[in-house]
């Protein structure tokens, strides 16, 4: 594997990028410290952020986009995620559903046309609809139905832990369409088509939306379908390639903001007549945790950098994900410990982030689905399903 330096002109977007965080949305994260940031102002943040290229950063010019490489986006979406991971995700989920819109095929031009540009301001929101009350990790068993009524759907069901799904404009739902339970994926309006949500209150991350969607007799156009009809799972399995390194990222982010908590607290808080980074428990705890920080983005990265070169890489980003949303939860937990009393307190962020570490580990597939996952690529043999 190649493992580059940043360019100069990546170093600069970074930089530039970084000074804009600290200024703007470093505080709009601290006001709303484990409040529901509400949706103008979400959308104000990440109007603003939209300016620095997430989230249409890698979509191609022809586009409307940037162009940019995946690796020169996860730089920039890595200095986000280590300011706040409630608007990370947020701008994840629409940097995917940029991706989605930009990448369809000629026959669904019109929806493209209709949303990707809204989308890469920031403007709009994107939700993917997959979980729902009774389905989690065995996505095969959706139960939500899409019916089909001349050149409509009628959608009816409940979806679960949507992030966005609050904020959500437009929704991808998988759904079932076919006379034999085939799965979908159909694009839908909230204004056009209609569906309530609810938010979810959590045990972190409450400044971005997880919420329930519900769908009841909501009438979709044919024409709204993405993809090929029929075919949801296998084009599920490809988001979750992308997503999973993403998710990964999240981590990454969390993990950089409690090192560098650590290490000015360690540096100056005082015990038994010097620095308690100068014993050497401290000190052992501080170079683990910023080992596994800088194994975990080296892994995220190398999933990157193969889907710039355009390999798939559906086990390096399983990895990936549990390797950094698991060692975020111990990095920020060590982060605690080495606060002492005062890392349990709301003065000091590292109680926040340990709380969000625990988060991650669960969405976009368990890291118990990444093992079995990868395991299954590694042997042929299936120890699930
Ligand atoms: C913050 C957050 C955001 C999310 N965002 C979205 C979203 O945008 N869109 C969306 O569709 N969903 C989203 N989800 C849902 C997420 O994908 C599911 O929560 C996840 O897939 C697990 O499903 P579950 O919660 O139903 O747990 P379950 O599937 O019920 O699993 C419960 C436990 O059993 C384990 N388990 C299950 N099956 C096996 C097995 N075969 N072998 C070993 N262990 C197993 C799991 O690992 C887990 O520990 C989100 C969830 C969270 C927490």
């Amino acid at each position: 594997m190649n493992i580059q330096q940043p360019s100069e002109e990546q170093q600069l977007a970074v930089e530039g990028f970084r000074k804009f965080l600290d200024a703007e949305i470093r505080p709009a994260a601290r006001r709303h410290r484990d409040h529901p940031i509400p949706k103008d102002r979400m959308r104000e943040l990440t109007q603003a952020i939209a300016e620095f290229g997430l989230p249409g950063a890698t979509v191609s010019a022809e586009h409307g986009g940037m162009g940019l490489s995946i690796v020169t986006e996860a730089m920039l979406f890595e200095e986000l995620c280590a300011v706040s991971v409630d608007i990370g995700l947020c701008v994840m989920i629409n940097k995917g559903m940029a991706l989605t819109l930009a990448e369809l095929p000629p026959s669904q031009a019109h929806l493209r046309d209709r949303y990707l540009a809204d989308m890469m301001a920031g403007r709009t929101f994107g939700a993917f609809c997959i979980s729902e009350p009774d389905v989690g990790s065995n996505v095969a068993d959706i139960k939500t139905s899409a019916r089909r009524d001349g050149e409509h759907f009628i959608i009816n069901g409940e979806k679960t832990w949507i992030s966005n799904g609050h904020y959500a404009d437009i929704a991808i739902v998988t759904a079932r369409t076919g006379p034999n339970g085939e799965l979908s994926h159909i694009l839908v309006d909230r204004e056009a088509h209609g569906f309530e949500s609810r938010n979810i209150d959590k045990i972190a991350l409450n400044g971005q939306s997880t919420a329930q969607l519900f769908f009841s007799d909501t009438r979709v156009p044919y024409a709204n379908i993405v993809w090929e009809e029929g075919q949801a799972l296998k084009n599920t399995m490809k988001l979750f390639e992308k997503a999973r390194a993403n998710v990964g990222m999240l981590s990454v982010g969390l993990m950089r903001a409690a090192l560098e908590a650590s290490i000015a607290y360690a540096k100056e808080r005082r015990q038994f007549g010097k620095p308690i980074a100068a014993h050497q428990l401290v000190a052992a705890k501080i170079a683990e945790m910023a080992t596994l920080l800088d194994a975990s983005r080296l892994m995220c990265f190398r999933a990157f950098s193969m889907m710039d070169q355009g390999i798939r890489c559906d086990v390096q980003s399983s990895m990936s994900k549990w390797f950094a949303t698991e060692n975020a939860v111990k990095v920020c937990r060590d982060a605690v410990q080495l606060h002492g009393g005062n890392g349990l307190t709301k003065e000091f962020d590292v109680e926040r982030l340990a709380r969000e570490a625990i988060v991650i580990p669960i969405p976009d597939g368990t890291t118990e689905i990444q093992k079995l996952m990868i395991s299954r690529a590694l042997t042929g043999i299936g120890a699930f399903i």
